[in-house]
């Protein structure tokens, strides 16, 4: 029998949180969602940089969220809206370009949580600190309230839904005499502006989206900035289009107590920083072993479809892992998919049957040669197969044709014009089919 109203605990007001609040409360249930930061919006919450410095300009400490001032989207508003919600450029609108600045996301989120009324599901300022299986199958979940006296309190809740996010934690190259080279390093998710550079010769290793803006920006003030891609040949050194002052070359062999770095391509360079653009870990600190999780090379295992552990399945459930994605939509259909897994409207196959599956998704990934920190990658066009599936799951229309679409136009924008996709583009009769689309919910 369905057992339609759980209380339920989502930790995190980000993107998937909130997503992940609408469902289960439209299914029914009655979510509680614990939120460290005093605001919503997670990742979108930019930081400005004297609250983003740190004494450990490689670590996670300071702050949640990883953007800098200059960041803008890298889809267009249209792909990049919940299903039902457009991203449009309301009247509201902070910033009504089709690929807009950080603060038009946080607004459009904020919005998001005021038109579905979220804002009274969410206590503010209260980190999960621990999650516990309790003999009864329920969950204990300790929080502690920030601020002086840092109360903490335990309740106990039906389920427990996490969305916590994964680019926080930072995850750093290991570089060869890294230990005894004399300039600074630090991650990405540390930097915010590039005045702090001026004049000085910059080392990016990475080869991502933020590797490649963060490169641009600080080329903007730098001496030299030279990018470290472990993908490119051995023997690149190639100076960048449109730049008197930036390199691509192929991975660092070593750092030496001189100050100098030497590239596989055999160039050595007197540095001053080394920027890691080289990504995140899933991180749960608040987990204990009862989750029934490991998280080994940044698998989180093993998830029935990304999301359910096997082995306490349906009460325990992660939004949002997956990436190279469009997230939002993703957080959406995997949200209905778990609300109504709970309330009993849709069953989960058998343990082994769910298991048969994940060994299915590692075969996958080796049948492609790809390393374990790829369990969660989603490229190649397995967002979209994934997403109709969770969509038929929950009896919801299939991604729009229209969406696939603009994300394939964008992907190959980005390729072929990485300085000004988001200014140029072609594929404006897809816009005109959004927004035709998007009247129904307007
Ligand atoms: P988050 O936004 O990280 O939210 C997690 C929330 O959980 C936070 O509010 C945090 O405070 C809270 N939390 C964590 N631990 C606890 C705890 N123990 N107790 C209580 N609260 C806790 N996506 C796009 O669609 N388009 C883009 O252009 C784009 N650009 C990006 C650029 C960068 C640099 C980065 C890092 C990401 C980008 N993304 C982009 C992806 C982005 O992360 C997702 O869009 C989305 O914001 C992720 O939402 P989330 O809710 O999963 O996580």
């Amino acid at each position: 029998m369905p057992s339609p109203s759980l209380r339920l605990a989502v930790v995190g007001a980000g993107a998937a949180g909130l997503a992940a609040a609408r469902e289960l409360r439209r299914e029914g249930h009655a979510p509680v969602v614990f939120e460290r930061a005093a605001a919503v919006g997670g990742t979108w919450l930019y930081a400005a940089p004297a609250s983003a410095a740190t004494a450990d300009p490689l670590g996670a400490a300071a702050t949640h969220s990883s953007l800098y001032a200059s960041l803008r989207t890298n889809l267009p508003r249209e792909v990049m809206g919940f299903l039902d919600f457009p991203f449009t450029a309301a009247s509201s609108a902070v910033d009504a370009r089709r690929f807009p600045g950080h603060q038009e996301v946080l607004r459009y989120l904020e919005d998001f949580a005021r038109r579905f009324d979220l804002y009274g599901l969410v206590r503010f300022e209260t980190e999960v600190v621990g999650v516990r299986r309790e003999a009864g199958g329920r969950w204990a979940v300790t929080s502690r309230k920030l601020g002086e006296k840092g109360e903490q309190d335990e309740e106990v809740y039906d389920a427990v839904v996490v969305c916590n996010g994964h680019y926080t934690e930072p995850r750093i190259a290991s570089i060869p005499g890294a230990d005894a080279w004399p300039g600074k390093q630090m991650h990405s998710h540390n930097y915010r502006v590039p005045e702090p550079f001026l004049d000085q010769v910059v080392i990016v290793i990475g080869a991502s989206a933020s590797a490649f803006d963060i490169s641009r920006d600080i080329a903007s003030v730098a001496k030299e900035v030279h990018i470290a891609d472990r993908s490119a040949p051995a023997s690149t050194c190639e100076q960048q289009p449109g730049y008197d002052n930036m390199w691509l070359h192929s991975m660092i062999d070593r750092a030496q107590e001189d100050g100098s770095v030497v590239f596989q391509d055999g160039n050595s360079i007197k540095a001053d920083v080394i920027m890691h653009c080289t990504g995140y870990l899933y991180d749960f600190p608040f987990l204990g072993d009862d989750s029934t999780i490991s998280v080994d090379d940044n698998c989180v295992d093993p998830l029935y479809k990304h999301v359910f552990p096997i082995e306490v399945a349906p009460d325990l459930s992660f939004i949002g892992l997956p990436w190279k994605v469009i997230p939002f939509p993703l957080f959406e259909l995997q949200s209905k998919w778990v609300a109504r897994v709970l309330s009993g409207r849709i069953k989960l196959p058998s343990k082994d049957e769910m298991m048969e599956d994940v060994k299915a998704t590692y075969l996958r990934r080796e049948i492609r040669g790809w390393p374990k920190r790829y369990a969660h990658n989603f490229s190649g066009g397995y967002q979209f197969e994934y997403d109709d599936w969770l969509a038929e799951q929950c009896g919801h229309p299939p991604i729009e044709e229209w969406r696939k679409l603009m994300y394939a136009a964008n992907s190959k924008n980005k390729a072929a014009r990485p300085e000004s996709y988001r200014d140029e583009w072609d594929d404006d009769h897809l816009v005109a089919q959004a927004n035709e689309d998007f009247k129904k919910y307007l």
